[in-house]
C-alpha cells in the first residue's frame, strides 16, 4: 500500500513538473527514415545544433516503417516520416498517415511540382530513372525511349526488377499519364514479353546483369549508375565500362525523375519541431547533404551540389508531369503490372 501510494505520488509530482511553463524539458524530434546514408548523420546534427531539439531517430525500411505506425496507431510517437519515392509517400498519404503543413517556407523553397498541393509531404532531392544499355549488344539509339523496350527486336534482351516496386510503378504510373492507359498496358506486356529472365533484385542487379551481358538493356535510378561510377573496386570499374547510360525520351515528354521525401505525421506529438525540420531539409547547407548524401539532385533551385560523378552524366530533359500524378495513377499502374504479369 505504502508502496503503490509513493509511486502515484511520484508520478503525480513529474506531471506537475511537465506543466510548469518553463520547466527545462527537453526538445526532441522523432524521426523515421527509410533513408541511411552516411552523411544523414552530418544532416540531423547540424539540426540540433542550430535548433536545440534532438533527433530521436529510427532507420528501417519503408514497408517495415508503415507496417509500424500503422500499428501504433494514435499512439505513435513518430513526428515526421522519410521516404523515398512518390509511389510510397502517395500510399502513406492514402493510409491517412499525414498532417498538412502550412509553411510559407516550404512553399517558397520546395517547387510545386516537387510537393503535395495540400502540404501533406513535400520532395527534397530528386533522382532520374534511366535506360542502361550493353554497349557491345546495342546503341544508344535502339533505346531511346521507355517504350523502345517494348519493341519486338528487342525479345529476350530486357532485365527489369518487380514491375510492383514502387519505383517501376511510378514510370509507369507516369507512362499511363502521357500514353493512356491502354496503350501503357499494351506496353507493360511488350517488356514482359522481352524479358531476358523473371524479374528479380534490385537496380544495381539489372546494372550488373547488362554488363555481364546476361541481358542488353535495363532500368536503373541514377544514384546507383552514380554510386558504381565513383566506385573504387576494380571489378565496378570494369562493369561500368561496358554500360552506356541513355536520358529516355528526350525527343518526347523527357525522363521520368522522382523525388525522396517527408512528411510530418498527423499523430505527431512535436509538430512545432516537425514543422522546423521540414523546413530545415529545405535549407541551402541540408539540401546539400540531403541530396549529396544518395548521389540526388536537390529539389530547391537556387542550391547546387558540386558532384563529379553526378556532373559528368550531363544536362537532360525531364518530364515535368510531377510526382503527385504519379501517386495518384498509382492504383492504375498496379492493375497494368497485374494484368502484364510483371510480377
Ligand atoms: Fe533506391
Amino acid at each position: 500500500m505504502q508502496l503503490i501510494k509513493f509511486a502515484v505520488g511520484a508520478t503525480a509530482i513529474a506531471a506537475s513538473l511537465l506543466l510548469q511553463p518553463g520547466f527545462a524539458q527537453e526538445r526532441v524530434l522523432n524521426l523515421y527514415s527509410a533513408r541511411h546514408y552516411s552523411t544523414d548523420e552530418a544532416l540531423y546534427a547540424n539540426f540540433t545544433k542550430a535548433t536545440g531539439i534532438r533527433i530521436n531517430r529510427i532507420d528501417a525500411g519503408d514497408e517495415q516503417l508503415l507496417e509500424r505506425l500503422k500499428t501504433e496507431g494514435a499512439n505513435s510517437p513518430a513526428d515526421v516520416l522519410l521516404l523515398v519515392d512518390a509511389a510510397r509517400l502517395w500510399n502513406a498519404q492514402q493510409m491517412g498517415l499525414y498532417a498538412p503543413v502550412k509553411s510559407a517556407l516550404l512553399e517558397a523553397r520546395i517547387p510545386a511540382e516537387m510537393r503535395d498541393r495540400d502540404g501533406n509531404w513535400f520532395g527534397f532531392s530528386t533522382r532520374a530513372r534511366v535506360i542502361v544499355y550493353n554497349k557491345v549488344a546495342l546503341k544508344p539509339a535502339d533505346v531511346a525511349s521507355y517504350e523502345a523496350l517494348a519493341d519486338p527486336k528487342l525479345k529476350g534482351k530486357v532485365c527489369t526488377r518487380s514491375g510492383s516496386h514502387p519505383y517501376m510503378l511510378s514510370l509507369v504510373a507516369a507512362v499511363a499519364e502521357h500514353d493512356g492507359e491502354a496503350k501503357a498496358e499494351a506496353w507493360a506486356k511488350g517488356i514482359v514479353a522481352n524479358l531476358a529472365r523473371k524479374p528479380a533484385g534490385g537496380d544495381t542487379d539489372q546494372i550488373k546483369a547488362v554488363a555481364s551481358g546476361e541481358c542488353a538493356v535495363a532500368l536503373t535510378n541514377t544514384y546507383y549508375w552514380v554510386r558504381l561510377l565513383k566506385s573504387t573496386k576494380p571489378d565496378e570499374q570494369e562493369l561500368v565500362r561496358k554500360v552506356g547510360l541513355v536520358w529516355p525520351n528526350q525527343t518526347s515528354y523527357g525522363t521520368h525523375v522522382n523525388i525522396s521525401g517527408g512528411a510530418m505525421l498527423k499523430n505527431a506529438p512535436n509538430k512545432e519541431a516537425a514543422v522546423k525540420f521540414l523546413e530545415y531539409l529545405a535549407s541551402d547547407q541540408a539540401q546539400v547533404y540531403f541530396a549529396d548524401g544518395n548521389n540526388e539532385w536537390p529539389t530547391v533551385k537556387s542550391v547546387t551540389v558540386k558532384n563529379a560523378e553526378l556532373d559528368s552524366l550531363g544536362k537532360f530533359k525531364m518530364d515535368n508531369i510531377g510526382p503527385a500524378v504519379f501517386g495518384k495513377n498509382t492504383p492504375m499502374a498496379q492493375r497494368i503490372v497485374d494484368r502484364a504479369g510483371w510480377r
